[in-house]
């Protein structure tokens, strides 16, 4: 049997002064005629990045609507992680395929978590492309099976399209985070665009008061008089912790006292987080105001919250992103936003409204500056932010997305809500 991630328990109940009466009645009209219905997510991880940052808010809530619903882990060792991590980068646009013997490696994981799953689900909700084989020892399935991608795939190594297709095309649904991540040469069943989201109430995104915030960033060594700069985000090249270290230079041209904090988890299933880990630490070069952090120091959800909210900036650099939820955390924080111009990043940071765009670590530094030079005025442009993700991006709205789909799927009318899809392989 494949490892049970035990989620906790939420109430839908407590969503209720956060969204809108109608979503609230919306998800239990969807919720109803879904009642008992047995739904798994298997995924790579239980920890670190935005899957698992979705489930764990995501599932309880599902299961507090109604559903039967669990979340199992894969299993895997450094081999299969090194190989998911090529095919993870090739998707995002890396010119390295997969050699035959990566493929045979892949192809073998999966076919033993086959072996170790119990196809017993009305739903199968498989994230990214790590488990993504399985749905191929299933074909008489009582189940439909759905395929949740989160990573850019608007470029992506076609080398990889030909290696996944043909399993991503006996899947029911696939969903991606936006239009233009949707391969067109892969004949998917059906494919629909929703966001994710995140939890307004995890300790990670409760209000915490300014004051809380000072005492817990003060633990780890920063001078809560000086401003700082803060980018949260795994080690990974993608992700540009190096950009955001030469912007973090240039503001100091003109603000020696400014502070930078890289704050980054370390994934199980990333091998390559050590060495890029390394890479910045050096790049950083003894710089006593930089602060390299992880989940090794300590770093928990409250720190990462404290981090966002004490910050006069916050930053997110990335070269490519498949949506980008620490955007959506700062901006729910209503604090200042940069953003590197990058898949999902566009779709939250409309520039000069809800936060700033930039193509270079140079663009970010200017922004830097610029929300120094003018705190009220960014701070406005926060708060513009906090209300774009109120409308778009916490989780009820996502909630609203997966209940919509099991109706469609199981031929049930879903009224009113309406989902956004991207076509058909036959239209
Ligand atoms: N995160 C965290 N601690 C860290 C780094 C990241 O808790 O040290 C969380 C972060 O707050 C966010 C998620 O991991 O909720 C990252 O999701 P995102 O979509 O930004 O990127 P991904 O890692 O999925 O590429």
């Amino acid at each position: 049997m494949l490892q049970l991630v035990n989620v906790g328990q939420k109430s839908l109940a407590d969503y209720a002064s956060l969204a809108t009466r109608g979503l609230m009645e919306e998800i239990r009209r969807l919720a109803e005629p879904l009642r008992g219905k047995r739904v798994v997510h298997l995924s790579a991880t239980a920890f670190g990045g935005g899957v698992a940052e979705i489930n764990y808010a995501l599932i309880p809530l599902m299961a507090d609507a109604g559903l039967d619903v669990e979340w199992r882990i894969i299993k895997g060792a450094d081999e299969f992680f090194g190989v998911t991590k090529t095919i993870h980068n090739a998707l995002q646009g890396d010119e390295r395929g997969l050699t035959e013997a990566q493929k045979e490696i892949f192809r073998r994981y999966n076919a033993e978590n086959a072996e170790e799953f119990e196809d017993d689900y009305d739903f199968v909700l498989v994230h990214d492309p790590q488990p993504a084989f399985m749905v191929d020892y299933f074909s008489g399935s009582r189940a439909r099976w759905i395929w949740r991608c989160h990573i850019d795939l608007s470029t992506p190594n076609s080398d990889l399209i030909d290696f996944l297709g043909p399993s991503l095309e006996r899947y029911d649904a696939a969903i991606f985070h936006r239009r233009e991540y949707v391969p067109d040469e892969i004949r998917l069943q059906e494919a629909f665009i929703w966001p994710p989201a995140i939890d307004p109430l995890t300790p990670k995104n409760m209000a915490l008061s300014a004051d809380d915030a000072a005492y817990v960033v003060d633990q780890f060594g920063i001078h809560i008089d000086r401003p700082l700069l803060t980018q949260i985000s795994r080690f990974d090249p993608w992700k540009d912790p190096l950009g955001v270290i030469d912007a973090y230079r240039i503001v100091r041209e003109q603000h020696p006292d400014v502070q930078l904090a890289l704050v980054g988890s370390m994934a199980h299933d990333d091998p390559e987080g050590w060495d890029f880990y390394n890479r910045t630490v050096a790049h950083a070069d003894g710089d006593p105001g930089i602060f390299i952090l992880s989940n090794l120091n300590n770093i928990g959800s409250v720190e990462v919250n404290a981090f966002q909210v004490h910050s006069a900036a916050v930053l997110q650099k990335s070269i490519k992103e498949g949506f980008g939820l620490t955007v959506t955390e700062a901006l729910w924080k209503a604090r200042p936003t940069i953003g590197g111009r990058a898949g999902g990043i566009v779709d939250q940071i409309q520039a000069g409204q809800t936060g700033w765009l930039v193509d270079s670590s140079e663009e970010a530094a200017a922004a830097c500056l610029e929300i120094m030079a003018d705190p009220a005025a960014a701070g406005l442009r926060g708060r513009a932010g906090k209300e774009y993700v109120r409308q778009r991006f916490l989780m009820t709205r996502l909630l609203r997305d997966w209940l919509a789909l099991f109706n469609r799927l199981e031929g049930n009318d879903t009224g009113e809500t309406a989902l956004v899809t991207a076509g058909t392989a036959s239209s």
